[in-house]
């Protein structure tokens, strides 16, 4: 038996699509909402017997390694590295590739810089002031532990120093964007995150691709947020906050619910809504769309009331909508953005998520809100905002 052969064998494909996808027994087969084409009643098929798969409705098919070329945009060599790590096979004849070298090194050293800043969050005396923020926001430390939280000291190169310590490289920490380069001929670096405290933004997986920061002091002139910058792994648009740690709840429930930022997801986990993910204030781009659509077959929108109306956001629910995702707002009352609503009434909140309404009533309610639907200039502009979308 070939290496390939072997992987395959010690594989399950029911268990590797049903991590992307929910799935019900039929018959002696498994069948689901089709990942790869939009669509309401399931024609995508899984035979356990034979190992393979096979969409009736848009006609792909093939085995675990098709598969997954085809939703994690693997070439054949990826997928098969993926899965002899997971089955633990050691392949002798598949050098790898430098791609996946370099993805493997940047991942190595943002799970050490995880390690590093969370261990200054939860046991070092220079933690104390983001602890002392976290209680400020109501955030518990069962909540840290489950994020992986940490803290970034004040100072220019205490991670710099730790990376080199441990061995890593000068140029793969400046690749792995936690380090910025000065001016000059020096060649010296500095932290990019200083005096903040850290979110680690992994994939659907849990490996950490990159961290965004945030300033502790209120008055602080710099940028509240900063992220690390763009890598091979941390690719803008292409990750949503939180995912890897709600996946198996937005399955279960068939429905996430979209947030803008970091503490919006704490808090909504805390109040006991574990579905939910953030995308981080920016508009949903394509990548983040095909990731929601194959977890679930619904999305609620928890924004601040003004942006669900605004352009950018509209354009993240005509891509929700073309990808057969159905789109429901949840009304956050008078509070100011989920994150207040989930730490003020968590029961309230819970009730607002389940009751969210279908986006097309919200859209009409959002635009009569704005325009005069007696002018007929105000008819005019509430047509043109909502019919595109109908
Ligand atoms: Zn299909």
């Amino acid at each position: 038996m070939d290496q390939v052969e072997e992987v395959k064998s010690k594989v399950d494909l029911v268990e590797v699509i049903s991590s992307y996808l929910p799935l019900k027994k039929m018959g002696r087969n498994m069948g689901g909402l089709c990942p790869f084409h939009a669509e309401k009643t399931a024609s995508f098929m899984i035979s356990p017997e034979r190992q393979v798969w096979k969409c009736f409705g848009c006609s792909l098919g093939g085995d675990v390694f098709t598969f997954l070329e085809k939703i994690e945009g693997w070439d054949f060599r990826e997928a098969l590295e993926e899965l002899a790590k997971r089955v633990g096979v050691k392949l002798k004849q598949f050098e790898p590739t430098d791609k996946s070298r370099v993805r493997d090194k940047l991942i190595e050293i943002n799970k050490l810089t995880t390690k590093f800043y969370s261990h200054l969050l939860f046991n070092h005396p220079a933690g104390e002031r983001a602890r002392k923020y976290l209680a400020g926001r109501g955030i518990k430390k069962e909540t840290w532990e489950k994020f992986k939280l940490g803290y970034s000291p004040d100072s220019w190169d205490t991670l710099f120093k730790f990376l080199i310590k441990h061995k890593i490289p000068t140029a793969d920490v400046a690749m792995s964007g936690l380090a910025i380069a000065r001016s000059g001929s020096d060649r010296s670096f500095y932290d990019r995150f200083r005096d903040r405290l850290i979110f680690p933004i992994s994939d659907s997986r849990g490996q950490v691709m990159g961290f965004s920061g945030r300033v502790l002091d209120a008055n602080a002139r710099e940028a509240k947020y900063v992220n690390t910058s763009e890598t091979p792994l941390f690719v803008k648009g292409s990750l949503l906050f939180g995912l890897d740690i709600a996946r198996s709840a937005i399955r279960d429930s068939n429905e996430a619910v979209l947030v803008e930022g970091e503490f919006d997801v704490l808090s909504a986990h805390q109040a006991g809504v574990e579905n939910v993910i953030a995308s981080k204030g920016t508009a949903l781009t394509e990548r983040q769309v095909a990731m929601l659509s194959r977890l679930s077959e619904s999305v609620v929108l928890c924004f601040d009331k003004d942006v669900a109306g605004d352009n950018a956001a509209r354009r993240g629910i005509e891509l929700l909508d073309m990808a057969g995702v159905s789109v429901k707002v949840a009304d956050l009352g008078g509070a100011k953005d989920p994150d207040e609503f989930a730490q003020d009434n968590p029961k309230g909140f819970t009730a607002a998520i389940a009751s969210a309404s279908n986006i097309y009533d919200f859209l009409i309610d959002s635009a009569v809100k704005r325009f005069d639907p007696k002018e007929a200039d105000g008819q005019k502009k509430i047509g043109r905002e909502i019919l595109p979308v109908l």
